[in-house]
């Protein structure tokens, strides 16, 4: 590429990470924010709020050599701890051992290390300076400084929208050619609240785990931070058809939380000290699924991370699949001499894999409110390590395939959607793992599923 110039809307983790990789590489990178320096005022996304960190996500981390300093302060979740109604708690692991965990990570902590780097490597950071719409004939862009209302006219050369779900520079694109957006809301939303640390100091529960209360319609879910606290969010349906399954049009003051928590929380209760307080504070966030026809603006413009296919969390992958985009992107603009060629390989090798991805995040969130408690969900899961066991490279289950590799997401989905008809045939009236035919469940894998490479 000859002309290595680039403006970025959003310095969150998209457009941090996609500043650092470029700017390493000798970009002359300006990244406009809409809000305040975190690192002058504190993180605007308030509290502990955090995220699971997986392999994909990680790469990505070690491309800018963010790994370090993010990982000094990851939490490793060895796997999902699961809170039954009865007060029973179970482990069940995620991968084989420890080198297959995912991380717990704070947001706004990572945000920072991702600015610095990308401002140590040369990119210019503009806060407070909110994209407002462009001319993309003239290619310039105008931004409002939030403290003042001024707006600023910029030139650019092109422009990468990492602006979030609500991206304003995407509705720049589709004002000027339709983007062919879709939006899918789910009809349950999620609040967040808080555990504190223990009074001696320490976490109240085992930190190395994900908590989930699976109940069925709803569930709550708690991730640890490395300062001893939990980040908890509750998810709920947004009404119910009738006053015995809680939603947000039922549960809506901190009293009716409280009892909310009385009968299916209990456990979790006493965790939570300020949750009258975290209820009032929080409002409801709202979750779904976008997708676009494109994502790109000939050589102009192209969206990146949750502004080209915000997903619902429930596989923790949002970010991740994020940071993936801004190593092909990064990738590609380095390896191609025209930025509209770099956008559009750029756009037909990631969409497939965004969608796949977006898919499988809305399955499993039946998965973690309705089906971790399940026998019939369990001894599948114990005859996925055993065909695991047996058929290395082969048969990988699709939790690890997500998490723990780097194959495209769409790869992972096609060969999942096998292995749980291979799964399901072989535990089909089947109590234990014992009276499983495994001569059946090889000969099924075999015949369906090829050796698979990891992307190296
Ligand atoms: P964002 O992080 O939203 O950053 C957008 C940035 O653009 C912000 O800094 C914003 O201030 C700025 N901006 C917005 N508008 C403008 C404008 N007009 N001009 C300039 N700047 C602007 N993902 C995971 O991988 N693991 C998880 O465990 C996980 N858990 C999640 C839990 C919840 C409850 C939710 C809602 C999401 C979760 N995600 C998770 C998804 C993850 O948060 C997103 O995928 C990720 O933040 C996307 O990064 P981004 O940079 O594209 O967008």
């Amino acid at each position: 590429m000859t002309d290595r110039r680039l403006t970025i809307v959003g310095a969150g983790l998209a457009g941090a990470l996609f500043a650092a990789l470029l700017a390493r590489k000798g970009w002359q990178v300006d990244v406009f924010e809409k809000r305040g320096d975190p690192r002058v005022k504190g993180y605007e996304g308030g509290r502990s709020i955090n995220l699971a960190l997986a392999e994909r996500g990680l790469h990505a981390l070690k491309q800018a050599d963010a790994d370090g300093p993010v990982m000094a302060q990851a939490v490793m979740m060895r796997g999902r701890m699961v809170h039954f109604l009865d007060g029973r708690v179970e482990l069940q692991r995620y991968g084989r051992d420890d080198s297959e965990v995912i991380w717990s990570v704070h947001r706004g902590d990572l945000n920072i290390t991702l600015l610095d780097i990308a401002e140590r490597a040369g990119a210019r950071l503009h806060f407070h300076r909110g994209f407002v719409d462009a001319d993309f004939d003239g290619c310039v862009a105008r931004y409002r400084d939030g403290r003042d209302g001024h707006v600023e006219a910029v030139p650019f050369v092109a422009l990468v929208g990492a602006d979030g779900a609500g991206s304003q520079l995407r509705a720049a694109m589709d004002a000027y050619r339709p983007v062919g957006e879709r939006s899918e809301f789910l009809d349950h939303s999620y609040k967040e609240l808080e555990i504190p640390p223990a009074p001696g100091g320490g976490f109240r529960i085992e930190p190395n785990a994900l908590h989930i209360w699976p109940r069925g319609r709803y569930m709550c879910i708690a991730l640890p931070n490395d300062e001893k606290t939990f980040t908890v969010t509750l998810f709920l349906p947004n009404e119910s058809p009738g006053d015995d399954v809680p939603s947000f049009a039922n549960v809506r003051s901190p009293a009716e939380a409280r009892a909310l928590f009385e009968r299916d929380f209990p456990d979790a209760l006493p965790l939570i000290p300020a949750l009258e307080q975290d209820w009032a504070r929080n409002p409801p966030g709202l979750l779904g699924t976008l997708t676009l026809e494109r994502w790109h603006l000939d050589r102009r413009a192209v969206l990146v991370g949750d502004a080209a296919h915000a997903m619902v969390p429930f596989h923790g992958q949002g970010m991740n699949c994020a940071f993936e985009d801004c190593v092909d992107l990064a990738r590609r603009l380095q390896g191609e001499d025209d930025l509209g060629s770099a956008f559009a390989a750029f756009e037909s090798a990631r969409k497939p894999n965004a969608s796949a991805i977006q898919r499988m995040a809305l399955d499993n969130y039946l998965e973690m409110r309705d089906r971790v408690d399940d026998p019939d969900f369990l001894l599948q899961r114990a005859l996925e390590q055993v065909l695991q066991e047996r058929h290395p490279g082969r048969f990988i289950p699709h939790y690890a395939m997500v998490t723990f590799m780097r194959i495209p997401y769409a790869l992972a989905l096609a060969r999942s959607e096998i292995q749980r008809v291979i799964l399901e045939e072989a535990t089909e009236g089947v109590a234990a793992l014992s009276e499983v035919d495994l001569a059946a469940a090889d000969a099924a894998v075999l015949e369906s599923l090829p050796p698979l490479q990891d992307a190296a």
